[in-house]
């Protein structure tokens, strides 16, 4: 078979041996979608639900090979980026992906683990921003991402968090989801921007669970619903429900008596 047809997402990421986070999680995400995944790793960590305990990084050219090779063999309409680990993997990424530009990307700048273990070096920062952001069609950074791509604090509110998201955009980001979940308050608000286009406000009631593995899930589900020719925003709200449903089947698991 010369081109596997199907509508594939291609998942640029790392690998989690716990399968809270990463590859595994984007796959699954996808698939619940309808559409198939293939992969490009550009790490693989021990990691248990607790802690990361090791981080074998992937040499930049494995990296764009893999690429290339899922580009080849399928028809690829978007493509999922998490954990890049360094710079030289950022580069490669980059590369490829100005080789296929007509294809949407969706940039989950991962920079660490929720047990505070780094994912990306630090030095990689600029890299990111410089030759990856700008490729893609959207980034979905949370509140800590946001301050650290900014070089600011933690955003203190709203206004804060829309300050450091339109520096991002005169920096060359194409559009801004923020993600508001690690804020506190009953409601947990994201806020889609895109340069010309008015603030999209995405406000959905907070749930007491929490859960490894949404910032994957999320940018997984868009870059799915991309795929499928969706308008960004639908995309997004669509993403959105999903990570909604998931988080709400575990809270409820945990409340059932079996639990
Ligand atoms: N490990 C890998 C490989 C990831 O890609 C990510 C997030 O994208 C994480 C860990 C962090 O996930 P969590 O915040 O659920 O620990």
């Amino acid at each position: 078979m010369a081109l596997n047809r199907d509508p594939h997402v291609l998942v640029v990421g790392g690998s989690d041996s716990s399968g809270g986070a990463g590859i595994a999680r984007d796959i699954e995400t996808i698939t619940a979608i309808g559409l198939r995944a293939c992969v490009a790793v550009t790490a693989v960590t021990v990691q248990t639900h607790q802690s990361v305990t090791a981080i074998h990084h992937m040499q930049a050219g494995l990296v764009a090979d893999q690429m290339r090779a899922a580009l080849r063999a399928n028809k690829v309409s978007a493509i999922k980026i998490g954990m890049l680990s360094t710079g030289r993997v950022i580069a490669a990424v980059a590369a490829v992906l100005s080789e296929n530009s007509r294809i949407p990307a969706v940039l989950d700048p991962v920079l660490a683990s929720s047990s505070g273990r780094a994912l990306l070096e630090p030095g990689a920062i600029v890299v990111l921003k410089r030759d990856l952001m700008p490729l893609c069609r959207l980034v979905t950074p949370n509140l800590v991402e946001l301050a650290v791509l900014t070089g600011s604090d933690l955003a203190s509110d709203d206004d804060d968090a829309l300050r450091q998201g339109r520096q991002l955009l005169t920096e060359g980001a194409q559009a801004l989801l923020i993600k508001g979940g690690h804020a506190v308050g009953p409601r947990s608000t994201d806020i889609l921007l895109s340069g010309g286009q008015e603030l999209v406000r995405l406000d959905m009631p907070r749930l007491a669970g929490s859960m490894r593995g949404t910032g994957c899930m999320l940018a997984s589900a868009i870059a799915a619903h991309l795929a499928g020719a969706k308008p960004l925003e639908d995309s997004v709200r669509e993403g959105k429900r999903l990570v909604f449903e998931k988080l709400l089947q575990c809270v409820e698991r945990d409340a059932s008596p079996e639990a």
